[in-house]
């Protein structure tokens, strides 16, 4: 996978990557393992996490005879470039593949596996999977879907104005990095999970247990959150980022209350679904804080008539840039707002 088109496209979009990756990495506190696409965080003996690839932060739990890793990756050649690096971690075979919900950058990487690898999700995540229409739909229709074409088409017209040929260099190599892109998300084949639980979940696996739990509906109505109880590690997907995350499934007062049964697990380190690991539940009261200010500020405009569209403009959360500094002024993720939008008028018709 090539580096540049990573940057590129390889988040959930496109304006939410750059402001990431202008945001100064945090000292390295465990050690790191360089694969060719990956990079692992050894974060406790045989519990890495993995950044750099196309999509979600992913995680690799080695057990005694077998290996269990979470979220597969937007594409099917992330996930064999995943599967290719945790080679220099272990020999042992990938069996259990946990997706943490049914988005796009955590699950397309899914068709990779054969028959022999269980994928474990929440019933929800199956549901989605299976009768959405994913690929057409959001997250991934703005995120890469309509994303990537557009963006080849505007280089493609950038490149043949550009005069000057060392940036027009620049720009051929991004477009080849972006056709690159358009190439693999072709190769998408939507795969569900082979195994689902409703609640819970618990794996043991020689001396490790690896508990699966449903705390509720928050980010999706079929989040996962994988417990390492001995090892006091939690990998909380998009349920709780070290960022503002993707809103646009979410559903808002039961997010918070979700939260709260995050909180109560007795965490050294949580590993999110994107950005960094974190240890500070101050993270998520403020995460709570934020949803709860973001459904209030659009509840108000929406009471005054305000369009979506003109709402995800007014709104100000920029008092909680100070924990998430990807927010540097006004506004909002449309889609979030539309959302927000949507799930005001169901729950008014309650
Ligand atoms: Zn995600």
């Amino acid at each position: 996978m090539n580096r540049f088109a990573l940057t590129l496209v390889g988040g959930m979009s496109l304006a939410w990557v750059s402001l990431a990756a202008a945001q100064s990495p945090p000292a390295d506190p465990y050690p790191v393992i360089q694969g060719k696409t990956y990079r692992f965080e050894k974060i406790a003996d045989g519990v890495y996490y993995a950044t750099g690839g196309f999509g979600s932060n992913n995680v690799v739990i080695v057990n005694d005879a077998d290996v269990l890793i979470v979220d597969t990756g937007t594409t099917p050649a992330a996930a064999r470039a995943f599967i290719a690096d945790i080679k220099m971690l272990t020999d042992k075979p990938v069996r259990f593949v946990v997706n943490t919900h049914w988005h796009f950058d955590h699950t397309d990487g899914n068709s990779v596996f054969g028959p022999d690898v269980q994928i474990i999700a929440n019933d929800y995540v199956r549901t989605a999977i299976t009768t959405f229409d994913v690929l057409h739909r959001e997250p991934y229709l703005t995120s890469e879907g309509s994303a990537v074409p557009a963006q080849i088409e505007d280089l493609g017209e950038q490149a043949a104005a550009e005069r000057d040929p060392d940036r027009k260099a620049q720009l051929q190599q991004r477009l080849y990095a972006a056709q690159q892109v358009l190439v693999q998300l072709k190769d998408i084949k939507p795969t569900p999970p082979n195994v689902t639980y409703s609640d819970k979940l618990i794996l043991h696996r020689g001396g490790r247990e690896i508990d699966l739990l449903f705390l509720g509906r928050g980010h999706t109505a079929g989040d996962t959150v994988v417990w390492l109880p001995k090892e006091r590690i939690v990998c909380s997907g998009d349920l709780m980022e070290s960022r503002i995350a993707y809103m646009g499934d979410g559903y808002f007062d039961e997010w918070v209350a979700t939260l709260d049964k995050l909180k109560n697990l007795d965490f050294a380190v949580d590993l999110p679904g994107h950005g960094v690991p974190f240890s500070d539940k101050n993270m998520i009261t403020e995460f709570q804080s934020y949803l709860k200010d973001l459904v209030a500020q659009v509840s108000a405009l929406k009471a005054q008539g305000v369009s979506p569209d003109e709402a995800a403009q007014r709104v100000n959360l920029t008092a909680h840039a100070k924990y998430f500094p990807q927010i540097t002024g006004p506004g909002a993720d449309l889609r979030g707002v539309r959302r927000v939008y949507a799930w005001l008028d169901e729950r008014d018709k309650k």
